[in-house]
C-alpha cells in the first residue's frame, strides 16, 4: 500500500490523482491533501478519502471547512491552512509519496519541504522546477530518492531513458501540439481572443498551463524542465511540433535508435506510472494502435512564438534568470486572462522583466521566492506602463 499526499488536490492533476487512487484502492491511500481555494470541492475530498490532515489555501476558509467536517461526525480529520499547512501535507510523516501539482511557485516551499523530508515525489508542478529545478534535484540526489516526473513529455521521456545509459544519450525531443494557433498568421495574434487561446485542441487543463500551450511558454517551461530533471544542457532538448499529440517525447541515443512513448492522451497514466515507478500495473488505458494513420511533424516557429526562444535563453542563463521567467510569464498571463492586455503583449512583457532581473545561481528557497517577487513587481508595473501608454494615446 502506497500512502500518498497530494498537493493541489482540487485542481486538474490532483483529481486525476485521486480518480487513479480511486480505481486501484488495494494499492494507494490518501493521507494527507493541500486544496485550493474550493471549500466545496475540499469538503467533499475531506468526506470521501478521510485523509489525517487537509490543508485549504485561505484561512478564512479553514473554519468553515472544520466546522462542517465536525457536522458530518470527521471531527479527527485536522485542518489547516496557508503555506504552512501545505507543507505539514507534504512532510506528513506518515505520507511516503508526495504528489506536486499546485499549480506556480506558490507550491514551491512544500515541494522542497517534501524533498528534504525525504519523500519520493511525484512532480507536475513544472513551474518548481523552472525557477527552482538546481535546488530540488539536489536535494532529492542527497536523499537518494527519484523525482518522478508526471508532466506527459518528461514522464514519457523517463519511460524512454530506461532504454539506456545516461551516458549515451545523444538528444530529448519534446513533442508540441503547437497549441489552437499553429497556423494562425501572426499578424492576426493581436485580435486573438481569451476564449480562443483557453480552447487547446488536445488536452483540458487549468488556465495558465492553457494559455502557456497557446504561447509556447509551456513547452519553453518544459525544455527547462527537462534539463533540471535529466542533468542535460538546453542544447540537447529539442523541441518537435507534433499536432496529434500522440507522441509524448522520444529519447535519441548515440548509437542513432530513437526510442518514443505514446498512448491515450489522458493524465492519468503519467500518474500511475508515477505512483507505481519502478512497476507497471494493469490498467483500462488502451490506446488503439489500428486507428493510428498518420503523425505530423515539423520544427517549431519561435520567430511566430518568441517564448520558447526565451525561454531557452533562460535555461541557458539559469538561477534567477528562469525565476524571472517565471514569474513575468504568471503575471502577464493573468493580465491577459483579466483583458487588460493582448495576447501578442505576453512575449515582450516577459522578455523585459528577464532582461531586467539579476543574473546568477540562488543559493535557496528564500532568494528564489525574493528573486520571484522582485520580477513580478517589475511586471506588474512594465503593464501598467503599457497600459497608461495606450490610455494616452488614444
Ligand atoms: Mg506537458
Amino acid at each position: 500500500m502506497k500512502r500518498i499526499s497530494i498537493l493541489g488536490s482540487t485542481g486538474s492533476i490532483g483529481l486525476s490523482t485521486l480518480s487513479v487512487a480511486e480505481s486501484f484502492p488495494e494499492r494507494f491511500q490518501v493521507i494527507a491533501l493541500a486544496a485550493g481555494k474550493n471549500l466545496e470541492t475540499a469538503f467533499e475530498q475531506a468526506r470521501r478519502w478521510k485523509p489525517r490532515v487537509i490543508s485549504i489555501a485561505a484561512e478564512a476558509h479553514a473554519e468553515t471547512l472544520s466546522d462542517r467536517l465536525k457536522q458530518a461526525g470527521l471531527s479527527e480529520i485536522e485542518v489547516v491552512y496557508g503555506t504552512a499547512g501545505t507543507i505539514r501535507v507534504a512532510t506528513h510523516p506518515e505520507a511516503d509519496f508526495v504528489v506536486s501539482a499546485i499549480v506556480g511557485v506558490g507550491g514551491l516551499e512544500a515541494t522542497y519541504a517534501a524533498v528534504k523530508a525525504g519523500k519520493t515525489l511525484g512532480i507536475a508542478n513544472k513551474e518548481c522546477l523552472v525557477a527552482a529545478g538546481e535546488l530540488i534535484t539536489a536535494e532529492a540526489r542527497k536523499h537518494g530518492k527519484p523525482l518522478l516526473p508526471i508532466d506527459s513529455e518528461h514522464n514519457a521521456v523517463h519511460q524512454c531513458l530506461r532504454g539506456g545509459r545516461m551516458n549515451e544519450v545523444e538528444r530529448v525531443w519534446l513533442t508540441a501540439s503547437g497549441g489552437p494557433f499553429l497556423d494562425t498568421p501572426s499578424s492576426q495574434f493581436h485580435l486573438i481572443t481569451v476564449a480562443q487561446a483557453l480552447n487547446h485542441p488536445t488536452w483540458k487543463m487549468g488556465k495558465r498551463i492553457t494559455i502557456d500551450s497557446a504561447t509556447l511558454m509551456n513547452k519553453g517551461f518544459e525544455v527547462i524542465e527537462a534539463c533540471r530533471l535529466f542533468e542535460l544542457p538546453p542544447a540537447s532538448i529539442s523541441v518537435l511540433v507534433h499536432p496529434q499529440s500522440t507522441i509524448h517525447s522520444m529519447v535519441e541515443f548515440v548509437d542513432g535508435s530513437i526510442l518514443a512513448q505514446f498512448s491515450l492522451t489522458d493524465m492519468r497514466l503519467p500518474i500511475l506510472y508515477a505512483l507505481t515507478y519502478p512497476e507497471r500495473i494493469q490498467s483500462d488505458m488502451r490506446f488503439h494502435v489500428n486507428d493510428l494513420r498518420h503523425l505530423d511533424f515539423r520544427p517549431p516557429d519561435m520567430d511566430k512564438f518568441p517564448c520558447l526562444r526565451l525561454a531557452y535563453e533562460a535555461a541557458e542563463a539559469g538561477g534567477a534568470k528562469t525565476v524571472a521567467l517565471n514569474a513575468a510569464d504568471e503575471v502577464a498571463v493573468a493580465a491577459f486572462l483579466e483583458g487588460s492586455i493582448h495576447f501578442d503583449e505576453i512575449p515582450g512583457i516577459i522578455e523585459d522583466a528577464v532582461r531586467a532581473s539579476n543574473t546568477g545561481a540562488l543559493q535557496s528557497i528564500a532568494e528564489v521566492l525574493e528573486a520571484d517577487a522582485e520580477a513580478r513587481r517589475y511586471t506588474r508595473k512594465r503593464i501598467s506602463k503599457t497600459l497608461e501608454s495606450r490610455t494616452t494615446s488614444v
